[in-house]
């Protein structure tokens, strides 16, 4: 009787959890998920899993035609995830490396390890700032809902606001030079009233700035960015319903006139609202366009029907190999960012507790960030997702997780 090895690509994933196995191909997405019911393709999976075999695991001639073994070796061969070979064709066994991540360990090991190493890293970490700066409440249809906790968007801020002294300190800080984008939030933030000087200083800036503003709050005549105006500025025009078309188109032909960099961001609460901002993100194809969507404490139908993840959704992802690796390790949603309030207390995540204040040095506030985990590393190792072959294919959690309570945002396991 024949003997094959039978392996697996470098770049193809093995989940298994339960009964249930997931084999998901990161070069050409192609995944398929197997219910074990038979000792036999249980144990094919334990062996690839298994570091020790380095994917590739001998099987006899009988165990190839048997059903469920079949099934999974025509899927592996079909989507080039794997293949077998005859065991006296070649001279030594195959060795193929799983993948894994090759992450700094110093990254994500201890507290010790971290102060002792990465002293020089950490500040290089820090990508994003986000300064709610106050002002005047913002004209958002969306009041008594904190949207802000759910995706950054300007809330209400009573009139208060952080004082420009404040603000032009922090970007003294070396740690600022290596930022990629800043943003200004309100309020209103064209009710600031440091905006002019605001945008002046950051005009001196490499990184990209981008400026949130509810569409309605936009002035007519707009000149804020006469004096500072270049490609790294971005206004970011925030959209809630029900909307005022005429209002909004006014806007955006002026802002078009004007030559600024117009970015959309629908927030949505429904279907019908989410078809609204289609119907605008095709009149308007030549701005980028968010629509994101909003938990009122109401539409919990609407969520569970078109936000939640199904596995027909799943099914569709395409992550190449270092995104699953980025998901097993860190939030892509907060890692390197940090938001500023009006209040002037910072946070990492803005569901969870202050880490300083805008007075805080900077450095000392992403040590305390790396050392307590509060959001950067707050990846799906918790139940249910911990016991879910989709673990590392589903987005990190996010604030709408928080907000709705819930650890999972979708219908692959039930409440
Ligand atoms: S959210 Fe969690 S439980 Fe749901 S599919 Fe993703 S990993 Fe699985």
């Amino acid at each position: 009787m024949k003997n094959y090895w039978l392996y697996l690509e470098p770049f193809t994933f093995v989940f298994s959890r339960d009964n249930k196995t997931l084999i998901y191909n990161s070069i050409s997405f192609r995944c398929k998920t197997f219910t074990v019911s038979s000792d036999k393709l249980r144990d094919i999976f334990s062996g690839l899993n298994d570091p020790v075999n380095l994917y590739c695991i001998e099987i006899s001639e009988e165990a190839i035609k048997d059903k469920e073994i079949e099934v999974f070796i025509r899927f592996i061969k079909k989507s080039f995830s794997g293949d077998f070979i005859e065991v006296s064709e070649v001279r030594k066994k195959p060795i193929i490396f799983p993948p894994v991540p090759k992450f700094p360990k110093r990254m994500t090991g201890s507290k010790l390890e971290i102060k002792r190493t990465s002293s020089i890293e950490i500040p290089s970490l820090l990508n994003e700032l986000f300064l709610y700066v106050g002002g005047n409440n913002p004209s958002s249809n969306l009041k008594n809902i904190q949207v802000f906790k759910q995706f950054d968007y300007c809330t209400d801020t009573n009139g208060k606001f952080l004082l420009f002294a404040d603000i032009k300190k922090l970007l003294n800080s070396n740690i600022i030079k290596q930022l990629q984008y800043l943003n200004i939030l309100g309020g209103d933030i064209f009710t600031y009233p440091d905006l002019g000087i605001l945008l002046k200083e950051l005009s001196n800036y490499d990184f990209i700035t981008r400026i949130y503003s509810m569409y309605k709050d936009i002035p007519e005549v707009f000149d804020i960015f006469s004096s500072s105006l270049n490609s790294r500025f971005i206004l970011k025009v925030l959209i809630d319903f029900p909307a005022d078309y005429q209002n909004l188109e006014r806007t955006i032909t002026m802002l078009k006139r004007e030559n600024v960099n117009v970015e959309l961001l629908f927030a949505i609460k429904s279907l019908s609202e989410y078809r609204e901002s289609l119907t605008f993100k095709e009149k308007y194809k030549f701005c980028r366009c968010e629509i994101n969507p909003v938990f009122t404490g109401d539409n919990l139908d609407f969520f569970k029907k078109y936000v939640f993840l199904s596995e027909k959704d799943l099914k569709k992802i395409r992550l190449g190999h270092n995104q699953i690796f980025l998901n097993q390790a860190l939030n892509a949603f907060y890692f390197g960012k940090l938001r500023i309030l009006h209040n002037s207390k910072v946070y990492s995540d803005l569901n969870k507790q202050s880490i300083g204040d805008i007075k805080t040095p900077l450095i000392d506030m992403l040590f305390y960030e790396m050392d307590n985990r509060l959001s950067w590393f707050n990846i799906r190792d918790q139940g249910p997702c911990n016991n879910c072959i989709y673990q590392w294919l589903c987005p990190p959690p996010s604030g709408y997780e928080q907000v709705l309570a819930k650890t999972n945002l979708c219908t692959v396991v039930s409440d």
